[in-house]
């Protein structure tokens, strides 16, 4: 016997009976999109892994150890993306859309690959969706970017159980006064501090806030505030969007050691979380990044997003608020005997054209099994065809769940069943 195929460690299969839910859950978030005037882009899987180098930063654990990277056959170096938003602002800058428009609202939806260690809520292959603003400065746009994530719960009914984090991290002034002065709270301890801490103590002193290590953590928890070294245009800025969260009352809870893993954030930063799930808490992460579009090459533009993260999404979905997915079948056909295959394809080809939610049995199994088939399927109606209907145009039309049972008319059967199915 030849050995099994197994699929990669850390990647997932979505079945037919999970789909649904992702579909149901599809249906929410570009509904909300929708609303909020955001028009869907789709980048490609793959980019140059120059873009995530210089658009996520080389110091990130994304670009220093988590990527899927190769060399085709040209020898260019490529990478699987580890997420989005360099490939949305490359994709901004190259097809020059901001002249279309100064400001471009963006969502998007697609697999993300990172070579993390696999755990529950934590893959290699993970499906996101996010939204990116790019153009506007101003703090109604980063209030705006958190209430479309909020409706998106709020559609969900999941609201309640969902902590929105925020943070600034103010703009470049703010983050080198900052930063001196981390150092200096940080610098008598040293060498207490993980390793990689001291290794981020000179290159990157902000990300030792969201150090894991136990040792690293009660350091930090008496380390100044970045909230309190923000100048005077950030610190404006950031009181604005909180001043609008209330407005929408969108709940918050500030969190000074909220940095986030990434380089390019400016000013506001945000993560929603939620007690549903275990260590990886996190179902939506993103922030401001008024740099980026300009450090990819494009112009000075202001940019704002988040992404949220699809499979745990569904897991806190699953826990508290299960959703309504799509029902079962409109109708089966069961076709008596085999003699009459073709004329039972015919029809319900027909029903199938007509926009009815249909299937009949390709098995040739027994009428029996066929019951049996409708039934799994949730079907509303069975439609039965022997010799003795097809003679007179009719199928025997049943209704599964009262058992009524009547002949119908070959054409009157999508108009009988498009009326049921409304009612
Ligand atoms: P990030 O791009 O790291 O800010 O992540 C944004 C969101 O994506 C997180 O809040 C998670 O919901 C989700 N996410 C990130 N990494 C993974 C992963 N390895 N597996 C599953 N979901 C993830």
């Amino acid at each position: 016997m030849p050995q099994k195929v197994q699929r990669v460690k850390g990647v997932n299969d979505i079945l037919p009976v999970e789909a649904k839910q992702w579909q149901a859950l599809e249906r929410v978030v570009k509904h909300v999109m929708n609303s909020y005037a955001y028009g869907e882009i789709r980048p490609p899987i793959f980019e140059k892994t120059e873009l995530f180098a210089r658009g996520v930063g080389e110091d990130t654990d994304i670009v220093s150890k988590e990527m899927y990277s190769f060399s085709d056959m040209s020898k260019t170096a490529l990478t699987l993306r580890p997420e989005l938003t360099a490939g949305v602002v490359r994709s901004y800058i190259q097809n020059n859309l901001q002249q279309i428009s100064p400001l471009q609202k963006l969502w998007y939806e697609g697999p993300m690959f990172r070579q993390e260690r696999p755990q529950k809520g934590r893959y290699r292959q993970f499906w996101q969706f996010g939204a990116e603003a790019i153009g506007s400065p101003h703090p109604e746009q980063d209030a705006e970017m958190i209430a479309l994530f909020y409706a998106i719960l709020k559609e969900l009914g999941i609201e309640k159980s969902v902590t929105l984090k925020i943070n600034s991290v103010g703009d470049s002034e703010s983050r080198a006064i900052y930063r001196n002065s981390l150092q200096e709270y940080l610098r008598p301890h040293l060498s207490s501090l993980s390793e990689t801490s001291q290794q981020r103590f000179e290159s990157n002193p902000l990300r030792i806030l969201d150090s894991k290590a136990p040792n690293d953590k009660e350091l930090v928890r008496d380390a100044p505030k970045i909230r309190e070294c923000l100048n005077e245009a950030s610190a404006t800025h950031y009181a604005e969007v909180l001043k609008m969260l209330e407005a929408m009352d969108i709940p918050y809870v500030q969190d000074d050691l909220l940095v986030r893993g990434l380089d390019y954030y400016t000013h506001t930063i945000f993560e929603f979380t939620s007690d549903a799930l275990g260590a990886q808490d996190a179902i939506c992460g993103g922030g401001r990044y008024n740099d980026l579009v300009k450090e990819l090459g494009g112009q000075d533009v202001p940019a704002i997003g988040w992404a949220s993260g699809i499979e745990r999404l569904l897991l806190v979905v699953e826990a508290l608020q299960p959703m309504q997915t799509d029902s079962g079948l409109d109708l089966f056909l069961i076709v008596k005997s085999d003699e009459i295959r073709l004329p039972a394809s015919k029809l319900i080809n027909k029903w199938r054209s007509a926009g009815l939610k249909c299937d009949t049995d390709t098995l040739r199994r027994s009428m029996k099994a066929q019951m049996r088939e409708a039934n799994r399927q949730e079907a509303r109606y069975v439609a039965i065809l022997g010799e003795e209907e097809l003679g007179q145009g009719v199928v025997q039309l049943k209704n599964f769940d009262s058992g009524e049972q009547e002949a119908v008319a070959f054409e009157a059967v999508v108009t009988k069943i498009n009326k049921a199915v409304s009612s």
